[in-house]
This record gives C-alpha cells, structure tokens and sequence, in this order.
C-alpha cells in the first residue's frame, strides 16, 4: 500500500501577490467630473462638425440630403473631405478631440499621455482635450518631450 507522502509545501505561504493594476488606477477624476467634460467635448466635436457642414452648404447644395448622415459617418472615422474642409487649427483640434474621447472610452482620459501623472482639474476644463499634463505639454511645445 502506497503511504500518502505528506509534502511540506512551504513554498506555497509565498503567494506571489498580483497587484491589480488595471486602468481603474489611472482614472484620475471622479465620475462626475468626466461626464461633464465628455459634455464639453462633446459639444466641441458639434461645433466642428457644423462648421464643416457649414462650409458644406456654402460650397454646393446637393450633400444637403447627406448632412446628418455625413455627421454620422465622421463620428466614426475621419472622412479625408471632412479634414480637407476644416483649417488647420480645426482639423488638428478635432484630431485632440476625438482622441479625448478615445481616452474617455479607454479609461486613461485625464492622466497625462506622457507621465501618467493627472492632469489638473483647471486645465481640464478649459482644454478638456488636453492630451499632457502642463508641465509636459511645455517640453511638447518646445520639442523636448521626448518618447
Ligand atoms: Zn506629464
């Protein structure tokens, strides 16, 4: 008869601890905060998209049928006649809007894209697309910021 060989298994007490480091650890402002922002940029992306359209109906009459639709189409992807229309302030404003709301979806929205520090409240609200935390984006514009 086989004995039943008792192991000590000491190793086991050495559990290796998975710290949980999920994407829950870079929300950087409450729940509330960031629905209000996604409000702003929310209301940002219309005013561009209407500006577009604007231009749209000066330019010629025939895309008046499309006009909601077009609405539709550029949430999803980044129609080349939408980004030819706009300036390039707009364009590259849009581009930081709709990777805002990437970041939104994605959990990382207000922690800098560089640092992973938060990017402060104030800031956030009056550049809700703000990709950088201030000290950052102060390399960033000054061609320093490196990775
Ligand atoms: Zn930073």
């Amino acid at each position: 008869m086989a004995k039943t060989k008792t192991v000590a298994k000491t190793k086991t007490a050495a559990k290796t601890k998975t710290v949980a480091r999920t994407k829950t650890a870079v929300a950087a402002h409450d729940k509330a905060t960031i629905a209000s922002l996604r409000d702003s940029l929310t209301a940002k992306r219309r005013e561009l998209l209407d500006m577009y359209e604007h231009d749209v109906h000066a330019g010629q009459e025939s895309t008046d049928d499309n006009a909601d639709d077009f609405a539709d189409r550029a949430n999803n992807s980044f129609n080349r006649e939408l980004m030819f229309s706009l300036s390039d302030n707009e364009r590259q404003m849009l581009i930081r809007v709709e990777d805002a709301f990437q970041r939104l979806d994605n959990g990382s929205y207000g922690s800098c894209d560089h640092c992973s520090e938060p990017i402060g409240l104030p800031r956030l609200e009056a550049v809700p697309w703000a990709r950088f935390c201030i000290n950052c984006q102060e390399r960033d514009e000054r061609g320093t910021l490196d990775g």
